[in-house]
């Protein structure tokens, strides 16, 4: 199979705010006679008519030199304020320009010291650079920069794949090598909406059979993990994911028990959705933390904070997501039997957007329009008084800190709507307060005086 593409056709497709910095890096490589592919991902979404993500670049050297500076290249290419990024370790380059990113790499060959581990990288040739990769549909590239149209390299037959929708390894042992292809798969397959082909699913058994997966590293484990849940920006379904890799039994290779329970499905979707279309605007957010707190929150405590170890889940992450089911079931219940907005927000004011998002997508229907609103709308509301201003009527610490919350409530219950009314209810809740710790005083006054009465009369006796 052979695919032609026009020069236009690819620069049409690339995002256009990479577009000046992918000319110049082929403008700076020509210069030094080598040679720049779009590779990988990119390829296949263009063949695919679907967007590119992110712009893979390759560069291969003259025929005859043994390597080239990507870096200088880089550097030569960048724009005024670009950045430019090095990783020795891979030979990677990584321009960063305000509205773009592009990664650019020497074509290299790998090799696995053991399976699991990160691989060994050198220079390599354009073939064996697209040899090492996952699955065949992503060991595609064009060269950009051709005068007429460019052939799709293809040494893999990824093509006759993506017409078949189909995710194939390059050769048996991929999963043994690299387990985290598996993860990779899960997420690709519901986006693309391919399916694992048939010698993919075996070199996946051998690989499971022989304990591949224990192999990797946790952190390897949670950064596909957190992919699951940040690519429902792109429209992946993370329960989809997940569903891919209880399908595969993957997930119990990840950690002994660990399942995807039913219960967990609708919220995980739920979630998906409000990372694709956000119901309101956030700052920042860790899909990831929201995502296993909804996971694994059917699951036994124990496994819990088993799965969490294994993913190497750190720091006050680790509670957070382990104790979510308790709050959880507390905080709907309170949500749930709130009076009013000021209720709603005392009860949400605090939370952190992964909390929020996990209560939302647990939520029924009525309280998920609760947290909508709260988390639209009432929380950037603004008091119309600060605590300086109530100074003036005689309250410090905790009491100044109630009254607050007390105007806040007014404020998002429609009492008060400015800062007189807001000062006025201040004095009267003051007034009011005064007025009681008056009338508490009266009442025990003669108890006191009718004990003392008591002790006098004692000592006369
Ligand atoms: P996306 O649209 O999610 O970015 P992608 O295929 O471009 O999809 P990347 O994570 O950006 O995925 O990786 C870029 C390329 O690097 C892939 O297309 C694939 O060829 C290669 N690659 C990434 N991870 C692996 C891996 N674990 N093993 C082999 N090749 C990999
Ligand atoms: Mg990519």
């Amino acid at each position: 199979m052979s695919v032609e593409l026009g020069r236009d056709e690819i620069l049409q497709h690339l995002p256009i705010e990479t577009l000046e910095s992918v000319e110049s890096v082929v403008a700076e490589a020509e210069r030094i006679g080598a040679r720049v592919l779009l590779v990988g991902g990119p390829v296949r979404d263009l063949l695919l008519h679907r967007p590119i993500r992110d712009v893979d670049l390759l560069i291969e050297p003259e025929a005859g030199r043994s390597g080239v500076d990507v870096g200088a290249i880089a550097r030569a290419a960048a724009a005024e304020g670009a950045r430019v990024v090095e990783h020795s370790r891979f030979g990677t380059v990584r321009l960063e320009a305000a509205a773009c990113t592009i990664d650019i790499a020497h074509a290299r060959r790998e090799c696995y010291e053991r399976p699991g581990a990160l691989p060994q990288v050198e220079p390599g040739t354009l073939e064996e650079d697209l040899l090492r990769r996952d699955f065949t549909v992503n060991a595609l590239a064009v060269p950009l920069g051709c005068a007429g149209p460019c052939v799709v390299i293809d040494p893999a037959n990824g093509l006759r794949d993506l017409a078949d929708r189909r995710l194939r390894v390059l050769h048996p042992r991929s999963f043994h090598d690299d387990p985290t292809r598996a993860l990779r798969a899960a997420r690709l397959a519901p986006r693309l909406g391919f399916s694992l082909a048939r010698d993919a699913r075996s070199a996946l058994r051998g690989a499971l059979r022989d304990g591949a997966f224990g192999a990797v590293s946790g952190d390897r484990l949670r950064r596909e993990i957190e992919k699951c849940f940040s690519d429902a920006a792109i429209g992946l379904d993370p329960a989809s994911a997940l569903r891919q890799l209880a399908d595969w039994h993957v997930l119990p290779a990840l950690e002994p028990g660990l399942g995807l329970p039913r219960e967990s499905l609708t919220a995980l979707r739920r979630l998906g959705r409000a990372i694709a279309h956000p119901l309101w605007r956030t700052g920042r957010f860790r899909p990831w933390v929201s995502g296993l707190d909804l996971w694994l929150a059917p699951q036994s405590p124990a496994l819990r904070r088993r799965t969490l170890r294994r993913f190497s889940v750190r720091g006050d992450w680790v509670k957070r997501i382990a104790d979510f089911p308790a709050l959880r079931d507390k905080r709907l219940a309170a949500l749930e039997a709130a009076r009013g907005r000021g209720a709603v927000d005392a009860l949400l004011t605090g939370s952190d957007e992964e909390e929020v998002h996990a209560l939302y997508c647990s939520a029924p229907p009525a309280v998920q329009r609760r947290i909508v609103r709260w988390a639209a709308e009432d929380r950037a509301r603004r008091l119309p008084v600060s605590g300086h201003d109530l100074l003036a009527l005689g309250l410090s610490g905790p009491a100044l800190g109630r009254l607050l919350g007390r105007i806040r409530a007014a404020l998002l219950d429609g009492e008060v709507a400015n800062r007189e009314e807001a000062i006025a209810l201040a004095e009267e809740i003051v007034r009011s307060r005064a007025r009681g710790t008056r009338r508490a005083a009266k009442k025990k006054a003669p108890a006191k005086r009718s004990a003392g009465g008591r002790r006098k009369a004692t000592r006369r006796g």
